[in-house]
């Protein structure tokens, strides 16, 4: 168990690529971090200087109040689950979470003890004498989970740890790595590019973008009040629809509907009057509504069951509505809609506006 500290983290790899810029956060012990983006933005070279598998070019990583960033890997204390497995396919289940152990010569009972248990955790007890190209890429995910148990780690990280999973035992996977950490309660850091497997895991999200921290908050914050535009489009699935348009007499206006605000929004945009702003609503947030102001033509009906998702255009701008019931329509089809909540983002910063 281990609270971490990142301060003013820089990577900076040999070709002069600048991976990470200036990463600061403080991980409270036990907590479940989720770094998510997407391909390239940095996720992984964060996860590989706190696993100690890459060299910090600048700033301070402390671990329980310790300063390890020049400590070695392997003193670290922390264990990491990586997307390919990488088990030993000559070694039974057994001998790859015994592994680790049977290196640090500990004692076979405890090693025996603690093989057990963390089978028993991941349902993986009929399986020990398996060899790993005899399981499913499921089992296989747990087997490697199982190898970083045993050793009681004070970090779990994972890079990526369901991306080789189909959908179903992705999701599946994704329940076993929570009620995992509901039940070992170790700090667990987490790298995705998927922002559901983002919501659904994290105590708090770290949201990156080309190196930079772009918002750190529990997935409610993220969701209810994203820092800016890109955070704002990269969590929430289908995403936020963006409109660009101006504040005039209390109207939020763009080239495809005129939208009245209400009292807080006259308020919150009082000084954007003329200026061009950016106004963001989610599918969910966009509702059938007689007296309307937003006409949507119907381009597609895709039904989920419990919702629909309509996508449409207003005046040629593609707009994805969510409606909370099951609908019919056509392509064609007019539907009035208008917007139950609203997210502003100033045009030149991209940040909300609040
Ligand atoms: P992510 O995990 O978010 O996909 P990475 O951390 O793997 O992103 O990569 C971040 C950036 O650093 C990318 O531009 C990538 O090309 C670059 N990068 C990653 N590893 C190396 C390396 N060993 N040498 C040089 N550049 C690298």
């Amino acid at each position: 168990m281990a609270s971490l500290t990142l301060k003013n983290i820089n990577k900076i790899y040999d070709n002069n690529v600048q991976a990470v810029f200036d990463f600061n956060i403080d991980i409270k012990d036990g907590e479940f971090i989720v770094l998510v983006g997407p391909s390239g933005c940095g996720k992984s070279t964060t996860l590989r200087m706190i696993a100690g598998l890459e060299d910090i070019s600048s700033g301070q990583l402390i671990i329980d109040e310790k300063d390890v960033t020049q400590m070695p890997a392997k003193d670290r204390d922390i264990a990491m689950v990586f997307q390919n497995y990488a088990l030993y396919a000559h070694m039974t289940v057994y001998e790859n979470m015994a592994f680790s152990l049977t290196l640090r010569k500990e004692n076979p009972n405890v090693i025996h003890e603690k093989v057990l248990a963390a089978a028993e955790i991941l349902g993986l007890t009929d399986q020990l004498n398996k060899k790993p190209r005899q399981l499913s890429g499921g089992q296989r995910q747990r087997v490697a989970m199982g190898r970083a148990i045993v050793r009681t780690p004070k970090v779990f990280l994972f890079d990526e740890p369901l991306s080789n999973l189909d959908a179903k035992l992705r999701g599946a996977t994704r329940r076993e790595i929570l009620l995992l950490h509901k039940r070992l309660g170790t700090t667990m850091l987490y790298v995705t590019h998927d922002q559901t497997e983002a919501l659904t895991l994290a105590d708090r999200i770290v949201c990156m973008s080309m190196g930079y921290v772009q918002q750190i908050g529990t997935p409610l914050e993220l969701y209810d009040t994203p820092a800016n535009v890109f955070v704002a489009s990269f969590i929430g699935l289908p995403p936020m629809n963006f409109f660009n348009g101006k504040i005039e007499n209390g109207h939020f206006v763009c080239p495809f509907f005129s939208a009245p605000l209400n009292d807080v929004q006259k308020q919150l945009l009082a000084s954007y009057e003329g200026k061009e702003i950016i106004l963001g609503a989610r599918p969910e947030n966009i509702v059938q509504d007689e007296k309307g102001y937003i006409n949507l033509k119907v381009v597609l009906n895709e039904n989920l069951g419990q919702t629909t998702l309509v996508h449409g255009t207003v005046s040629g701008h593609k707009v994805t509505a969510k409606f909370r019931e099951w609908c019919n329509y056509k392509p064609g089809d007019q539907v009035l809609t208008s917007i139950n909540n609203m997210h502003f983002f100033d045009k030149e910063t991209t940040n909300a506006i609040r």
